[in-house]
């Protein structure tokens, strides 16, 4: 490692950080990590915190899980890369397929399509699901429905689909036939209604508005988080996405699950698509397939999508998609000690356990601070606090707030995340309960 002074010069001089202004990270140095155990982090100037983001909501089971680095060691050893396209495939690769198709088997997705992250599984299906339709002689389902205040990733589709201006309004124009409807976000919607199950009826009421102005006929996929994730923590009611599945299945419009945060365990159910009873067309992962160590992504397949796939004759389902780095062998042997870690370790139970415990804490929060207009979580480890000027009127914070309070959290103890008005609280699946109270007493501290 360069020496102390090297690197704190040059934070930010040859490096442009995303989802940051490249003059933002001259002026407030990035805090610069160089450690990691268990659920801690350590910054170059020694100073240890509990890692309440999780990474980038992906290490789920910390920072010091040996079977995923010696399975990373091993792979790496053994055969570093090989591609899998047209005429070739890897041996790790096909064990994962099998792993998967056995993890997500409830979910009714059997088939595997593997990426280098979530933007790529995000881009994946959007495309397969026009291609889907096209295979079946429905070629005008080339649009997309979302949610606002939805998240999908950076790639000019995802982005497309993207309900929050911050991730577009620089990079329009966008895919033309995208639109998006009312997130059941309860705090704030056009409706003003504050009970979450008629507001999830308003925005259903939306959606099929939505279908009827575009024409079914022309939609080919919707695509939701089963929990909104960087839009804030917006768990929908319970009879949201069931509904919408319902409503895509009418009208023959394929239903896209953006796992990427919420599968494998972190809303304290395995896949965010089980905790509400759904079985959708695609599950789009990445993120703690690999626990964070390795870049890769998979898109789950629903068998009968599959089967159109796999029973064309016509050569329209050759598939004309994929990444270089799709399949990797070193990604492979990643997820594949991951999942199993995952499995032996029950992480889903433990998230549910010590989801409720920081819900409540932070629910106790607010009840000490004014500064916090709302919180949202309640399905494991996935929590956001929304920090406002004034509870009354809901009005926004200053700006400057939000990173106020993340730099406080962070020298008492915890690091948090900041996402526009929100702090974001997505820790690692194996902490413990002492850690969660650490957590909670530092974001005391910071507000
Ligand atoms: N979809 C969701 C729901 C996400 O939360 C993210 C990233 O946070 C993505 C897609 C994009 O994933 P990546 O950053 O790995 O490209």
């Amino acid at each position: 490692m360069k020496d102390e002074n090297f690197l704190k010069a040059n934070n930010a001089r040859s490096l442009w950080h995303p989802m940051t202004a490249p003059a933002d990270s001259l002026k407030n140095a990035p805090t610069i990590v160089t450690g990691g155990q268990g659920v801690r982090i350590t910054d170059i100037d020694g100073h240890e915190v509990v890692d309440g983001v999780g990474g980038l909501w992906n290490v789920n089971l910390g920072y010091s899980c040996q079977p995923v680095k010696a399975a990373i060691a091993a792979q790496l050893d053994r055969l570093p890369y090989y591609s899998i396209f047209r005429g070739t495939s890897n041996d790790c690769v096909i064990e994962l397929a099998e792993e998967l198709r056995a993890f997500f088997e409830p979910d009714g997705l059997t088939r595997a399509f593997f990426t280098s992250g979530g933007s790529d599984s995000v881009e994946t299906a959007l495309r397969l699901a026009r291609q889907y339709h096209k295979i079946r002689g429905e070629g005008g389902r080339v649009k997309y429905l979302s949610l606002k205040k939805g998240y999908h990733g950076t790639h000019t589709g995802g982005a497309s689909v993207n309900g929050n201006a911050n991730f577009r309004t620089a990079y329009e124009p966008l895919l033309p036939g995208c639109h998006h409807i009312p997130a059941p976000y309860t705090y704030r919607n056009p409706f003003n209604e504050t009970d979450p199950a008629r507001l999830a009826q308003l925005c259903l009421a939306a959606l099929e508005d939505e279908i009827a102005f575009q024409g079914a006929g022309t939609i080919a996929a919707f695509i939701m988080e089963p929990i909104l994730g960087a839009g804030g923590v917006i768990p929908p009611h319970e009879s949201f996405m069931p509904r919408v599945e319902a409503i895509c299945r009418k009208h023959g419009i394929l239903l896209i699950a953006d796992e990427v945060i919420t599968a494998f365990g972190r809303t304290g159910a395995w896949t965010g698509s089980r905790l509400w009873g759904v079985k959708p067309d695609f599950a789009c992962t990445a993120k703690a397939i690999t626990n964070g160590y390795f870049p890769f992504g998979a898109v789950m397949i629903a068998e009968p999508v599959a089967e159109v796939f796999e029973g064309d004759a016509s050569g329209k389902a050759a598939i004309g998609h994929g990444y270089t780095y799709s399949g990797h062998p070193v990604g492979a042997a990643a997820a594949l000690a991951c999942l199993a870690e995952t499995k032996r370790l029950n992480v889903v139970e433990n998230a549910a356990a010590r989801g409720t415990q920081l819900f409540r804490g932070v629910q106790e929060l607010m009840a000490r601070h004014d500064i916090i207009g709302d919180v949202r979580g309640g399905h494991g480890l996935m929590t956001a606090i929304e920090l406002v000027a004034d509870r009354a009127t809901k009005a926004a914070p200053d700006k400057a707030i939000p990173a106020r309070v993340q730099e406080a959290a962070y020298r008492a103890g915890a690091m948090v995340r900041v996402s526009g008005p929100n702090i974001i609280l997505s820790p690692p699946l194996v902490l413990t309960a002492a850690d969660v109270e650490v957590i909670l007493s530092a974001l005391d501290a910071g507000f």
